[in-house]
Parts: structure tokens; C-alpha cells; sequence
């Protein structure tokens, strides 16, 4: 079937049937149950010396933290242990292009979740990987297509890129993207494409030895349309991508506000007690209820200015923020809010929204004459 546009149909596809990809990785997909791996030639095996290199095996609230910096670029990120084998990459502060990772470690190999913005930060998370494991890289998952949870892929061949579908679509079909027009430029290194290698519709079950990692979509578009989270039941953690902001203002521009609002929905359904944000600190669930908190003050704002004839900007200079001044980014008010008014628009307005619009006024709102951005 045709696929919806990446960033304005709420339309998701349906669950395939079959497909293989590769030789080293059979996957069956049945429309009523989740994706599973089947066989593997890189099997995840228990392996008793590589999780005594892991270290302590602290309970799922007692994280372990180590501080990593390097230079240059100043990279000021910290490895969080958030279970056994599993694990937070923490890059303060979260702001634009600056994101969180993950990686959980099996007896013979690590799963990654996602690669980082510049080649200098992905290099850099590879290097804390590789300070506590020297297990190769199995796997690769990615929350979504932004560039900065996509752009160091190829710092991890060969291991396989798995991804929603149209995530693998849309970083094909993207490229690199520098921003130039949007954002102060980092040094983003020597960037090259490598798109999703393994992509999946609405479920699939990967293995750290032991350890499940389960990948679910959101069923609809929320943060983007091919937002995915990893599930560890057992440990009780959630990676949810950029679903999540900690500390940062959430970003629906590119997704759907009342999509993302439903999504947090999802992400408490899991029962996870300790939440991996795309952006900002380790925490718990409760920051849920501050992420619908905000985007219910952007439903809200939006419907009064959509009725006041007003445009985003003018709305966004009229939004008391209060406690949600503290936020990083808070120019992302004025795309959300062009998200917001779109939607009241109806879905062909919503489909046509210019987003290079929405940035514009984001950069006007901010006072230019690019958006900040120090990765
Ligand atoms: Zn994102």
C-alpha cells in the first residue's frame, strides 16, 4: 500500500506478512502476534565472564552513574546503569541534536538504542560502550528518523539497523541533513547514510542472552510516524526515543499533538518503573503527567488563537509559560502550535503545513537568526 506522507498523515500501515532480510536475521511477522526473531546467526547467548566485566547487578532503582568527558567537542554525557545489563547514555543537556542512547548487553553482543547527531558524540557513546563491554554490536534500534538519534548508524556497521518501516523511509529518502538553514552548525564530522537494514510495522522481540528487548510502535503517529520504544519487562525500564523529554520541551512539530498525547497513554500502559528519555535525565513515569500537562496547554492555546484568527507566533507571544519556562528549547512552543492549529484545520491542512513555516517562526520567536544548537 502507499505509504502516507512522513510527516502529516496520522495513517499508519498495516502489519506485513512475511519478509527476510539479509542472512543472518528470519523474521516472521503474523498480523495477530508480535514480531519475533526467529534464528540468528549472531545468537545473544548467556555468557558468565562478559556479565562479570558488567559489573555489580544493582535493582532496577539503583542506577549507577560514571561520568564521561571528551574533547573537542566538549561531550558532557554519563553512562547510567539502569538495570543488569542495561543501560542509559546520558548527553547533558539534552537540548537540540543532543540526545540520549541506550545500549543493553548480552552474553556475546550489545543492543544499541539509536546513535547520536555528530560523529564526534557517536564516537564518543561507542567508546563508553566499549569501556564496559567488549562484546560487539549486534544490534542497532532506532527510536525514530531525526538525525540525531540516526546520523552515527554508520559508525556501527556492520550490525543491523532495525527501525519502523517508515523510518527507513524517510532517512533514504532525507539524507544527511545539515540544518543549515535552521540551526547554529555543530561540527557534525564526516557523516555518512546508513539507513534502517531491518524494519518492522508494529512489534518485534530482540535478546540480550536472557534479557528481552521488545520493540513496539505507537500505532499512530505521536513525536513522528515511526516513533518505536524498547521494552525490558523484566527490568522494568522503557527507552521511548523522543516521546519523551526530560526537562526539555516536548517537540510534536514533525508528529501530531493529540497523537503524542495518546501515546503517553501507551507508554504507562508498560508499567515501566524507570523511563529512558530521548532527551534529559533517567526517571520515572511520572514525567508523563508533565508531558500531557504541556501539550494540553498547547491544545488549548491552539483552539482560543484558532478562533481568535490568530497565526502560531502571535499565539506562541501570548502563552504564559510558568513553570514550563524552565524548559530547554522553549521555541519549540511555536511549531507545536502550528502542529496544534493544523490539526483544528482539518487533515488536509494538516497534510500541506509548511514545516520549513513553522521553523521559520520558531527561529523568529527565538530571535535568530538560526535556532541554537551545541552539539
Ligand atoms: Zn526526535
Amino acid at each position: 500500500m502507499a505509504l502516507p506522507h512522513p510527516i502529516c498523515s496520522r495513517s499508519l500501515p498495516q502489519s506485513c506478512d512475511s519478509f527476510t532480510v539479509g542472512n543472518a536475521w528470519t523474521l516472521l511477522t503474523r498480523p495477530d502476534a508480535p514480531t519475533e526473531i526467529l534464528e540468528t546467526t549472531h545468537g545473544l547467548r548467556s555468557n558468565a565472564s562478559l556479565n562479570n566485566r558488567v559489573g555489580a547487578q544493582p535493582s532496577h532503582s539503583d542506577t549507577k552513574v560514571t561520568q564521561m568527558t571528551s574533547q573537542p567537542p566538549t561531550i558532557n554525557a554519563e553512562v547510567v546503569q539502569v538495570a543488569d545489563n542495561a543501560y542509559a547514555y546520558v548527553q547533558d543537556d539534552g537540548s537540540w541534536f543532543i540526545n540520549n542512547t541506550g545500549f543493553v548487553i548480552g552474553p556475546d553482543g550489545v543492543i544499541l538504542i539509536d546513535t547520536s547527531s555528530t560523529e564526534a558524540r557517536t564516537r564518543a557513546f561507542l567508546d563508553a560502550v566499549a569501556e564496559i563491554t567488549d562484546a560487539p554490536i549486534h544490534a542497532v534500534v532506532n527510536t525514530h528518523h531525526h538525525g540525531d538519534h540516526t546520523h552515527g548508524n554508520y559508525l556501527t556497521a556492520p550490525a543491523p539497523i532495525i527501525s519502523h518501516r517508515l523510518c527507513k523511509d524517510i532517512v533514504e529518502k532525507a539524507g544527511i541533513d545539515h540544518y543549515p538553514t535552521a540551526f547554529e552548525q555543530p561540527n557534525w564530522g564526516n557523516l555518512e547514510l546508513r539507513a534502517p537494514t531491518i524494519t518492522f510495522k508494529t512489534r518485534m522481540d530482540l535478546w540480550a542472552g536472557d534479557t528481552i528487548v521488545e520493540l513496539h510502535t505507537m500505532g499512530d503517529v505521536a513525536h513522528t510516524t515511526n516513533d518505536v520504544v524498547a521494552w525490558l519487562p523484566t527490568e522494568g525500564v522503557l527507552y521511548t526515543g523522543d516521546l519523551v523529554f526530560h526537562g526539555g520541551t516536548p517537540f510534536v512539530l514533525m508528529g501530531s499533538v493529540q497523537g503524542s498525547i495518546d501515546a503517553l497513554d501507551v507508554l504507562r500502559g508498560f508499567g515501566a518503573e524507570t523511563v529512558v528519555p530521548g532527551h534529559g535525565k533517567v526517571t520515572g513515569p511520572q514525567v508523563f503527567d508533565d508531558i500531557e500537562r504541556y501539550l494540553s496547554m498547547i491544545l488549548d492555546v491552539a483552539t482560543a488563537a484558532h478562533s481568535a484568527g490568530k497565526t502560531p507566533l502571535d499565539a506562541a507571544r501570548g502563552v504564559e509559560l510558568g513553570d514550563f519556562a524552565s524548559l530547554t528549547d522553549s521555541e519549540r512552543l511555536v511549531g507545536n502550535l502550528y502542529r496544534a492549529m493544523a490539526e483544528i484545520d482539518g487533515p488536509e491542512a494538516n497534510a500541506n503545513m509548511s514545516i520549513a513555516a513553522a521553523i521559520g517562526d520558531m527561529i523568529t520567536f527565538h530571535g535568530g537568526p538560526l535556532l541554537p544548537c551545541s552539539a
